[in-house]
């Protein structure tokens, strides 16, 4: 798949910008369509927001509560499909509200009902009223003083940067070449002012090259209005950036198969405890930021926050000395005029035709991938006069990439060996990694191929040194290759390190 030369000299169909879940859900859509397409993402696939979420697949049961109907239902049928096209990948999830008046279960009980009947066909449970005793059964950590029982109702979960990797070979199966760390820098126009294609380089060599395309779509997220910016330097933001972080701690903190779901912080809005390979994922919050940053970093009062959220509902609650790994993602959020607090703007999705007929494709969110790749790919097509093709993918089942590492775990017993007690991952998750997943970096292996960072960061530095031998036997580098990947993924790993 590393055919970055061949770049260069042919006139795609689409050029893709960004390697998140649009870019790559576009590069999918395109490609499945039997358009040539050839996505560049400055980084790794998911170095953005796409490896940061809270890894739900969900129709999103706090716009329920904003009244947005249509959002929901939307995501819901979006969630079912992917469940359909990815079974591999994404499982249902039971949800549990623990209540703590009769309002409050009346109340969340005829919400989850609604949220239930809008996902029709594509139902994954039915929600129920619980008893106190059946409540706790389902959430053993929780404070039972005043609990009078819970709501459950079901949602998916899913890794996201692994169902990146999968997007990735799916697009490839179907003729896509999707590179990563190869950086836009400007973009190309003919003499009418038409965008006709896009300088780049490659970061892993410094070779620059221009990759020329019928239609340039922008999926580069939060990063979107720089992008713009290149093609119109006036260009307004339509990005609102706002973060979110997320603590990971021992599953002891959620002991049981259910997630917890607090539908009402102190900042109006809800906090998720959710088992997520092994461990249990709580998040998050909305933190409105200047500029958006590659590697953002959780501030001291958004950790203090979910701590303090948890503690009151957790009867043993988590300290900061229990947190194995902090992560921080940036919504793209469509800025709506009069709106100050991020928390109530849009989670809809947005395209924008800018000068030049550059594309723009932002805002809505992971679930809801496919669908904007749609409208996208419809949309470019349109501008651009490409002929019309059907949209596939509702129907389009999605790679399972996982397979080529346990290949390589059952053909060397050495390879299937773990590589640290806290984790599942073995040298052949490394290796697989390195020759079919385009890992090109030890921060793509320990954040995104596995998700060793995201899990358990001190045990993530611990491997290091071991994870990048392997790689740099495979891939023939050197000491000082080693040496340097070491330095810029222990800078990275610093970050999710919570003091
Ligand atoms: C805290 C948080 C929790 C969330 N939880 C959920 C959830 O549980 N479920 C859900 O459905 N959604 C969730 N979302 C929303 C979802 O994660 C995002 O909507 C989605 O990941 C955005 O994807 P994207 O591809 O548009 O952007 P990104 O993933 O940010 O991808 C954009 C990419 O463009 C690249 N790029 C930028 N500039 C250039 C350039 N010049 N050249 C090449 N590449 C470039 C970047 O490196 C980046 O990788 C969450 C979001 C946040 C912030």
């Amino acid at each position: 798949m590393r055919a970055r030369a061949g770049a260069i000299d042919t006139i795609w169909d689409f050029l893709i910008i960004g390697g998140g879940a649009t870019g790559l859900g576009c590069a999918v859509d395109a490609a499945s369509r039997g358009f040539s397409v050839l996505l560049l993402e400055q980084n790794d696939f998911g170095k953005g927001t796409s490896s940061r979420s809270t890894k739900l697949v969900h129709g999103g049961v706090r716009y329920l509560a904003q009244g947005n109907l249509k959002l929901v239902q939307e995501a819901l049928k979006e969630r079912g499909m992917l469940l359909k096209n990815a079974p591999h990948m994404v499982s249902k999830q039971a949800f549990v509200i623990p209540v703590y008046s009769y309002w409050d279960k009346f109340f969340y009980g005829a919400g989850l009902k609604t949220y239930g009947l809008l996902s029709g066909k594509y139902g994954f449970g039915r929600s129920e009223i619980l008893s106190r005793t059946e409540t706790l059964r389902r959430l053993p950590t929780i404070r039972k003083e005043g609990l009078d029982g819970g709501v459950l109702y079901y949602d998916g979960k899913f890794d996201d940067a692994r169902l990146l990797v999968d997007l990735a070979a799916t697009a490839a199966s179907n003729g896509a070449v999707p590179l990563n760390h190869v950086r836009v820098f400007s973009l190309q126009r003919n003499d009418a002012g038409r965008i006709t294609g896009a300088a780049c380089s490659d970061e892993l060599t410094g070779q620059v090259f221009v990759a020329r395309a019928r239609a340039v779509i922008n999926a580069t997220g939060p990063f979107c209005d720089s992008v713009r910016r290149m093609s119109d330097p006036s260009a307004e933001n339509l990005i609102a950036p706002s973060q979110g972080v997320h603590l990971v701690l021992d599953s002891k903190f959620l002991s049981g198969t259910s997630a917890l779901m607090v539908p009402k912080t102190s900042d109006r809005r809800v906090l998720f405890a959710v088992p997520w390979h092994g461990r249990a994922v709580f998040g998050t919050t909305d933190t409105p930021v200047k500029k958006p940053e590659l590697e953002p970093r959780a501030l001291e009062q958004e950790i203090d926050f979910i701590l303090e959220t948890a503690a009151e509902y957790i009867a043993d609650p988590p300290r900061r000395s229990d947190i194995l790994s902090v992560f921080t993602g940036i919504r793209p959020l469509v800025k709506s005029s009069g709106a100050t607090n991020t928390a109530v703007l849009s989670r809809d999705h947005t395209t924008q035709i800018d000068l030049g007929g550059l594309v723009t494709i932002t805002g809505g969110k992971w679930t809801t991938y496919r669908r904007m790749a749609e409208d996208a790919v419809n949309q470019a097509s349109e501008h651009h006069g490409i002929e019309r093709r059907k949209c596939v993918t509702a129907d389009l089942p999605i790679t399972d990439s996982k397979t080529a590492a346990d290949d390589l775990a059952e053909s060397d017993p050495k390879l299937a060996e773990l590589l640290h007690p806290a984790f599942e991952y073995r040298a052949a998750d490394v290796v697989a990694a390195v020759r079919s997943e385009l890992a090109a970096t030890l921060e793509d292996v320990l954040a995104r191929r596995t998700r060793a960072l995201f899990l358990d960061a001190r045990a993530a530095i611990e491997i290091a040194p071991k994870v990048a031998a392997i790689m740099a036997a495979d891939l023939g580098e050197s000491e000082s290759w080693i040496a340097d990947q070491l330095k810029s993924f222990n800078t990275v790993a610093d970050g999710f390190l919570p003091d």
